[in-house]
């Protein structure tokens, strides 16, 4: 595989750990499959090298990428305050995944800025705040962080022999942040997925814990999505809002609408979409497009976010009745 770093970066890495022996890792609030595909790979891969690993998530993550978790190791901050804090302080190293920033962990980033450990950060984001780690892997020209890790860990060693676990977990972050091989892929990212099958990744248990998952309740909460599809002819955009009480009519878990963002854009002359999912104390905003149409811009000067070109993502105070409004505002600066 390609090298993605110059070998200074990687010595920089190796000197760092050799002297190591404890190590946290952990990753953005809201986990998705990159996020927890980065988080057990890699741990499972370290401890596997003899490092004393605790893979931290700051929020918790969803059931259905419980399979990447099997013996429940990973620590969950809102629960288990006291027992990460504990592992940070005695961290040597601390390694962020998948995130641009350690203000994306909320109160877990706070913890972790403090921490004494040597920072790293391995992520696929774009703006990465450099300024809050020692040592930087990042890089937008991958399909996700678990394949960025994936080719570092070759990079680093490169006669490591990786488990069937493991290679699992990081496919998961390349089939869940491409949309399926869909967005975002490179010639390597196939390389990637390849060399990852080679080593017993598991294809088809990743689509059955991901993708055939579900409860009734969602897949009828999807349906109410689908029927409420709203279209901006004028932008070539549609939105999709769902508030307090839709959700709790059909019972939403944590992760129930992955991927609803996605909806709008199978319809004809559609190409860039919005989803508004309202939480307790904010609306949070998704947004996707397709082709020349940048979204980063927007999520970041409307909705107090950011992302990528093409997925991105933020927040909103208002009412979901200002919904329509501030997106016509937002869709305005980007479409003519
Ligand atoms: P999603 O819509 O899947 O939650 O997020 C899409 C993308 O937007 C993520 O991959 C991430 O790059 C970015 N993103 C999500 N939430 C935030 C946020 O609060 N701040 C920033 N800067 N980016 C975010
Ligand atoms: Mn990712």
């Amino acid at each position: 595989m390609k090298a993605l770093f110059p070998k200074n970066l990687i010595s920089c890495w190796n000197q760092a750990i050799t002297q190591s022996a404890a190590i946290v890792l952990a990753t953005h609030v809201n986990p998705d499959g990159d996020a927890m595909g980065a988080l057990t790979g890699l741990g499972a891969f370290l401890r596997q090298q003899g490092y004393r690993v605790t893979c931290v998530c700051p929020s918790p993550y969803p059931d259905f990428l419980g399979f990447l978790d099997p013996g429940k190791d990973i620590l969950v901050y809102t629960c288990h305050k006291e027992k990460v804090l504990k592992a940070v302080d005695k961290a040597d190293i601390v390694v962020a995944v998948d995130v641009s920033g350690l203000s994306r962990m909320e109160e877990l980033g706070s913890a972790l800025s403090e921490s004494r450990a040597f920072k790293v950060l391995m992520d696929h984001h774009t703006d990465p705040v450099t300024e809050d780690f020692d040592l930087v892997f990042s890089t937008t020209r991958v399909s996700s962080s678990c394949e960025l890790i994936f080719r570092l860990l070759h990079a680093w060693k490169p006669k490591a022999v990786f488990s069937k676990e493991q290679a699992t977990a990081f496919l998961t972050g390349i089939i869940t942040d491409t949309n399926q091989f869909a967005n975002s892929v490179y010639p390597e990212t196939f390389h990637a997925a390849s060399i990852m099958h080679l080593w017993g990744a598991d294809s088809e248990t990743i689509f059955s814990q991901v993708y055939q998952n579900f409860t009734l309740n969602r897949m009828h909460l999807m349906g109410y999505a689908l029927q409420n599809i709203r279209i901006l002819p004028q932008f070539g955009a549609a939105y999709i809002v769902l508030t307090r009480d839709v959700l709790e009519a059909f019972d939403y878990q944590n992760g129930d609408t992955e991927s609803f963002v996605n909806f709008p854009l199978a319809i004809k002359g559609i190409n860039v979409s919005a989803f508004f999912l309202q939480r307790k104390d904010h609306i949070k905003v998704s947004l996707r497009s397709k082709g020349a149409i940048a979204v980063n811009g927007i999520a970041r000067q409307f909705f107090n976010g950011g992302g990528h070109y093409n997925a991105s993502a933020g927040k909103m105070e208002d009412a979901p009745e200002k919904i329509e409004g501030l997106l016509k505002e937002a869709l305005g600066t980007v479409i003519a």
